[in-house]
């Protein structure tokens, strides 16, 4: 016989029913089907809820209703699908199930008590109604059907609720029903079956998995097939972990780790039963009956090192500690016995080689249960101090990483801690079992999405992935953005995965978990309600399970400058060009770079200096190896390059602040450039980069302009006078020429002083070459002498700002972030 079970999820719908249905059809042969059904998807939840509010005493008729009405919409859309006399005895298995319902819960309700196995009959009727219509399906369909009893044929053994096969029993009770009618296919409920004493057992919540194995296994089934909502089993739960890959085989072995802890494809007891009789089981879609699906068997050919990811939520950590248990006997049994009494499951054990401790995790549910057992059981110890107060730790999970092929096999371990160190998850307990085919750590709940996400990654999919938070989108923050969109396909190429979550400006952020399409994020713009802030970012990053977000500043706004700091320490990565936090206090300039260093966040800033040209990298590789900065002079504005190679023309001085304004070459107000305070911030982070400790106020600044010109003009007054001084320009640029010199915009540091200035150069000086917008950089150092390190090149512009800050936001990449 072949078992084949399906799910709540493949049994939603009267369609679902009948795809069933078909694929049972499609598989009959010589050999008959053993058909094992859920209840209707979402029926045992409402029993659950309605048995909750019976118990509390609250009205739970609304919700009874709702109940039948779902069962009497399953049967009248199927009503065509059956015989009438199917119909009728579908109508009075519906009827006789709500009379037996009211009943029990008004009883419930009038006690406010319900014992457990009560609550199991209660519980298992889901399963009883999908037998009644799923028989009368099948025989519409001319397939000869028999319903089995499940609670008479499966037999268990232990609690109402949780019971556990007792497979010589079942073997027993089902290979008499199965002699008795001769059928292609036997329905069967699972979840439910019975004690020696003919009680109704549950087999455990998700049961009917372990349903179908305790058949497989009773009737010594040729194979055992559970259909469900997935093509199989995943390297990890593929609603939480988008990129989880399908496992095509899995040992009996690691199919019982991944779902002991917790991979709910399978409840975790499955494997057992069929294991012991070596009967492969393979997990099957439904909604692709074609996929071939997860097989399971003996074979353990350790293929592959990790196999699975898997987690267990809910969970509580209890450590039992004291100088009572060192070398004492006997006490961890004392405390794992207690525990069984109590029926509490015991899911992951630790102990200090010290025998200091022993701690182990409970479900959350049952800790206040375990809690009052072992005060009780060692009150005596408790009192006389051999032991601690119990220490308990809520809200736990624990994530295991399994794989028969981790096996003697270096690394992993080390390979998963820091998985979970760079998800900036704490590991709370360790457990490897000695069989080395899994390994767990107890992590804090709110972290575990987030370490299976990281550990995933690292383990499977090996694409490193950048987040990006862009606030800014001005000329270089578009053209950023820009650039981004054309170099998907190129990073794609080379395994990076550059995702823009969040598009900020001054007045609206917009955010999106799928990642911002770039040809249209300035539509989207708009709509948005959300102003930009570290609290909104930080909650996506959360929500989003986001490991590697990184910040990029296209502002010139001191207000966003001065929260690089709180940025980092939330563990973003912080990319800008602009210059005001490297220009601010100088204990923000050194905190910046603690907090980064703490956190192991990069902060980088190679387009403050020279925009795209490589002038921070370059200085901080040189100060690495040890050399000294003796001097620098340099052209460090683009904007005043290209106005005084004009003005050597013999350009008017306001013809061509005019001019450079009208191509975007200056600042909207001329007067940031023409003030020289750009090019003393830009000098100042050069200074500062070499170790020089100053404020911008030791900058000695030299203006284009005389300091007393138009104060407090409106721009617009500002251009409408400048030609007031434009007899007064050209005669210093006469000047200069009449002693075969040129006048450049010069930045220099010298012994230890920072100071900008107009200067007039002879025509042989490097940097009087340069003009048209171009930077120059000389840079004098211990290494670079007597010829200084030159650098040249466009130091202003949208596309070499942008490719610069591009350049910074790739470094961030393989940077681990720890706690
Ligand atoms: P059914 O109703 O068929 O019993 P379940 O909801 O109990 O279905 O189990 C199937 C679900 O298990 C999948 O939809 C998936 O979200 C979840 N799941 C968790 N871990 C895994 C995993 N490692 N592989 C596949 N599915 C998993
Ligand atoms: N219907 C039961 C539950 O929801 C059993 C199962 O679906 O496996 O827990
Ligand atoms: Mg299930």
């Amino acid at each position: 016989m072949r078992v084949l079970k399906f799910g709540g999820s493949s049994l939603a719908s009267v369609e679902r029913f009948l795809e069933v249905a078909g694929i049972v059809k499609q598989q009959l042969s010589a050999e008959p089907v053993g058909l094992v059904l859920s209840a209707p998807q979402g029926v045992t939840n409402l029993l659950v809820e309605l048995t909750d509010l019976a118990f509390l005493g609250t009205d739970y008729l609304p919700l009874l209703q709702q109940w039948q009405q779902r069962l009497e919409t399953l049967q009248s859309e199927a009503k065509d699908k059956l015989l009438a006399a199917d119909n009728e005895a579908l109508t009075l298995v519906r009827e006789q199930q709500f009379a037996q319902l009211s009943a029990q819960l008004q009883g419930v309700a009038l006690l406010q008590y319900c014992p457990d196995h009560i609550k199991a009959r209660i519980l298992g009727l889901g399963e009883q109604f999908s037998v009644a219509l799923m028989t009368g399906l099948l025989k519409k369909l001319q397939i000869d059907t028999i319903a089995l009893d499940s609670v008479a044929c499966v037999k268990s053994q232990g609690d109402y609720l949780n019971a556990v096969a007792d497979i010589p029993a079942s073997e027993a009770a089902l290979g008499a029903a199965i002699a008795k009618q001769q059928a292609q296919v036997y329905v069967m409920a699972g979840f439910v079956s019975s004690n020696s004493n003919g009680e109704l057992c549950l087999l455990g919540r998700n049961g009917s998995d372990y349903s179908a194995a305790i058949v497989a296994a009773s009737i010594r089934a040729s194979v055992c097939e559970i259909w469900t909502d997935v093509d199989g089993v995943y390297s990890a739960d593929p609603r939480q972990v988008k990129q989880a890959q399908l496992i095509d085989h899995l040992s009996y072995d690691e199919a019982m780790e991944l779902s002991y802890f917790g991979a709910k494809v399978l409840h975790p007891k499955t494997i057992g039963p069929l294991a012991r009789y070596q009967i492969p089981c393979y997990i099957k879609n439904t909604l692709n009956p074609s996929a071939p699906g997860t097989c399971i068997d003996a074979n353990n050919n350790g293929d592959s090192l990790v196999k699975g990811i898997s987690s267990l939520e809910h969970l509580a950590l209890i450590t039992v500690s004291g100088p009572g248990l060192k070398g004492v006997v006997g006490m961890a049994s004392r405390v794992f016995a207690t525990m069984a009494r109590e029926q509490v499951s015991v899911s992951l054990i630790t102990q200090s080689s010290s025998e200091f401790s022993i701690s182990f995790c409970v479900a959350q549910l049952d800790l206040n249960v375990a809690k009052k057992a072992l005060e009780t059981e060692f009150e005596l110890e408790l009192q006389g101090k051999l032991l601690r107060p119990l220490a308990i730790q809520s809200d736990m999970a624990i994530v295991s990483l399994v794989g028969d092929g981790m096996r003697q096999h270096r690394g992993v371990a080390a390979k998963f801690f820091a998985s979970l160190s760079q998800a900036r998850v704490n590991i709370v307990a360790i457990a490897q079992d000695s069989s080395e085919r899994s390994i767990s750590a107890v992590v804090e709940q709110k972290s575990c999405r987030n370490a299976v996400k990281v550990c995933h990654e690292n383990f499977f999919s090996h694409v490193p992935s950048i987040d990006v938070f862009l606030v800014g989108c001005g000329v270089v923050g578009s053209e950023l953005l820009a650039q981004f969109e054309r170099q998907q396909q190129f990073l794609q190429q080379r395994n990076v995965r550059l995702t823009v979550y969040g598009i900020a400006n001054s007045k609206a952020l917009l955010q999106d978990a799928q990642g911002i399409n770039l040809a249209s994020w300035q539509q989207r713009m708009d709509g948005q309600k959300q102003q930009f802030s570290l609290e909104a970012l930080s909650q996506f990053v959360q929500d989003n399970h986001l490991t590697n977000p990184v910040l990029i500043d296209c502002t010139s706004a001191e207000a966003v400058a001065m929260q690089y700091a709180d940025f980092l320490a939330a563990g973003f990565h912080v990319v800008t060009p602009n210059k005001k936090a490297n220009t601010a206090s100088l204990d923000y300039y050194r905190q910046l770079r603690l907090v980064a260093q703490q956190h192991r966040r990069r902060f980088l800033y190679e387009t403050t200096v020279g925009a795209g040209l490589p002038v921070i990298d370059f200085l901080q590789g040189l100060l690495n190896a040890g050399d000294e900065l003796m001097a620098f002079e340099g052209i460090l504005s683009g904007s005043l390059s290209y106005m005084f190679g004009e003005l050597e023309q013999g350009v008017a001085l306001s013809e061509v602040t005019a001019k450079a304004k009208a191509m975007g070459f200056t600042e909207p107000d001329p007067r940031d450039d023409l003030s020289g305070m750009d090019v003393a911030r830009k000098l100042l982070i050069l200074a500062r980069e070499s170790g020089l400790q100053l404020d911008l106020s030791d900058v000695t600044v030299e203006s284009v302009l005389p300091n007393d010109f138009a104060p407090g003009a409106s721009v617009a007054d500002f251009m409408a006078q400048l030609p007031e001084l434009n007899s007064w320009f050209a005669d210093k640029v006469a000047a200069a020429k009449s002693e075969g010199k040129v006048l450049r915009y010069i930045g220099e540091i010298a012994n230890g002083q920072c100071k900008v200035s107009v200067k007039a150069l002879d025509l042989n000086h490097p940097l009087a070459k340069v003009k048209d917008g171009e930077n120059a950089l000389a840079i004098h150092t211990r290494y670079y002498q007597p010829i200084p390190f030159v650098l040249r090149g466009y130091g202003a512009g949208a596309a070499v700002t942008a490719a610069g800050v591009f350049g910074d936001v790739m470094r961030t990449l393989g940077w681990q972030q720890e706690m």
